[in-house]
């Protein structure tokens, strides 16, 4: 089963507005407890298994955080 990660963050560019957490099908963003360096609590997916690469976090983040790695 492969281990790759479906959904990436660039948690820098993140400021924690959750819209993500909103569209997704399945559930899995949640909101991570480290800081990242603007002093936001950055997005994050634990369970890349269940992403359905589906782009719509993608779509919505206002801040282009999130790329979705969509299977070959
Ligand atoms: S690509 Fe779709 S299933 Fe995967 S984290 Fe984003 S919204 Fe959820
Ligand atoms: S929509 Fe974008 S900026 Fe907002 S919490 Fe999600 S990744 Fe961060």
């Amino acid at each position: 089963m492969s281990k790759e990660k479906k959904v990436i963050f660039s948690e820098e560019k993140c400021k924690g507005c959750q819209l993500c957490t909103t569209v997704c099908p399945v559930k899995i963003i949640s909101m991570s407890e480290r800081i990242n360096s603007h002093g936001y609590h950055p997005a994050e997916v634990k369970d890349q298994e269940a992403c359905l690469a589906c782009g719509q976090c993608a779509i919505i983040c206002p801040d282009v955080v999130i790329k979705v790695m969509k299977p070959e």
